[in-house]
């Protein structure tokens, strides 16, 4: 047993002072006052930093950290059909790994400890999927990864490698949660791409999917007003009423994004169990709109954040994200009280947890032992008497000191520690060196 005390750690509540986190092989034993620190624990001191659970980025698409910028700045039908799917086309399994590679070491030095990966280019297989769990394991981060169901048949011009038959990404997902049965670190879930690539029946057969794995099932949803538009002209409703219709809502589905929802629709969610992953950087970015998180809240919608892909946002970091949730639900609702820095603190970490259906996001005993530690000398935390907001909308990167998954350091003194950041700068360089922006 370890006990790792502190100046500061966060209980879930805000910052208090005198605990220590107790810690077991990977999971947390819970926070204890330092006077109750069982005899033989070894005790580790980490000095002057504010320690807090690992955030939780429950969506986002690693290959596309290697398209940074060369998307930029188009409307969302030429950021797609002049970038991502051109430049996918282009990824090899060895590209593949070095996207993967980017974006969970830009998130772990972000504070990031668990990372959902919600990944379609399949070629058909499950190669490509190990390759981004590879780097996963090369990082040290705790991955989720969603295996996408993209049709075959669907009415997109997107590349013939994100496609299959349901019942082909069904069995390929199955295989995948059988080769990483019981590691603690790799977590598959079933993730029908969107209502445009993926047909209601194939939405049922990977809820299915989920239902065997005893895990969530992701969907994009309602991300953009032509998405919505394009639903009601093929289907005669609305992306949320066609879910309720085929019998498709309930607690196992994660929607991400869910902009383009009326007052009906948010309580049909509510109704139904359903969790939203809001992605307020990348629905800006891509001039999506902005989701309607308060209302959300206020219904008892589980709500976490994502940063999605790194071609639209273009960070890959919670803290980041709890900002931008802030500030979007201010300027939206013309209103500085919209959302707190303590219940974006919270969707970022707890709420993560819960969406994703892991022990995550939490120093509650029985959780996995995932820290942040913030630098407590860091100009951007000052003044340290109101931290918790200075967390969420002041904080620099500069501020992330160091980093545990599951009880091990991977990152310390603001490096990580299990890959070279020279060779992987390198890396990108020989993917993306003689590439240009269209
Ligand atoms: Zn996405």
């Amino acid at each position: 047993m370890r006990a790792i005390t502190a100046e500061l750690i966060h209980d879930g509540s805000g910052f208090v002072t005198g605990r220590a986190l107790l810690v077991q092989g990977d999971r947390s034993a819970g926070l204890v006052s330092l006077d109750a620190i069982p005899e033989g624990a070894v005790r580790e001191d980490w000095g002057p930093v504010a320690l807090l659970p690992g955030t939780v980025n429950a969506h986002g698409h690693a290959f596309q950290n290697l398209l940074k910028g060369f998307a930029d700045d188009r409307t969302f039908d030429l950021w797609r059909d002049d970038v991502l799917y051109p430049f996918s086309e282009r990824l090899d399994g060895h590209d593949i790994y070095t996207g993967a590679l980017f974006a969970f070491a830009e998130a772990l030095l972000a504070g990031v400890t668990t990372t959902v990966d919600f990944f379609y280019l399949h070629d058909g297989g499950n190669g490509n999927a190990r390759r981004v769990i590879e780097a996963a394991r090369a990082t040290g981060i705790r991955l989720v990864f969603a295996r996408a169901f993209y049709d075959e048949d669907a009415p997109s011009a997107a590349p013939v490698r994100y496609r299959e038959k349901a019942h082909e990404a069904a069995a390929r997902c199955k295989e995948l949660a059988r080769e990483y049965e019981g590691d603690p670190l790799i977590s598959i879930q079933p993730a029908p791409h969107s209502l445009h690539a993926a047909s209601p029946e194939t939405i049922a057969c990977a809820l299915e999917v989920a239902h065997e794995l005893d895990v969530p099932c992701h969907l994009h949803l309602a991300e953009a007003a032509y998405e919505r538009a394009h639903i009601e002209e093929r289907y005669g409703t609305t992306p949320v009423r066609l879910l309720y219709r085929e019998g498709l809502l309930g607690p196992r589905l994660v929607t991400i994004h869910t902009v383009w929802v009326d007052d009906e629709e948010l309580d049909m969610l509510a109704e139904a169990g359903v969790g939203v992953v809001h992605c307020p950087g990348a629905n800006a970015f891509l001039g999506d709109g902005i989701a309607r998180v308060p209302e959300m809240i206020a219904r008892g919608i589980r709500v976490a954040l994502g940063p999605d892909g790194g071609c639209a946002n273009n960070r890959q970091s919670i803290f980041e994200e709890m900002r931008q949730a802030t500030l979007m639900a201010k300027a939206r609702l013309v209103d500085g009280s919209a959302m707190t820095a303590g219940v974006a603190l919270a969707l970022g970490t707890k709420a993560g947890g819960d969406l994703l259906g892991m022990p995550v996001g939490s120093f509650a005993a029985g959780c996995f032992a995932d820290a942040v530690a913030l630098d407590l000398d860091d100009l951007s935390l000052q003044p340290l008497a109101t931290l918790e907001h200075q967390v969420v909308s002041s904080m620099q990167a500069t501020a992330v000191a160091r980093v545990m998954v599951g009880g091990e350091i991977v990152v310390d003194g603001g490096r990580p520690q299990r890959f070279d950041l020279a060779e992987l700068r390198t890396r990108i360089a020989e993917t993306t060196g003689a590439w240009t922006r269209p």
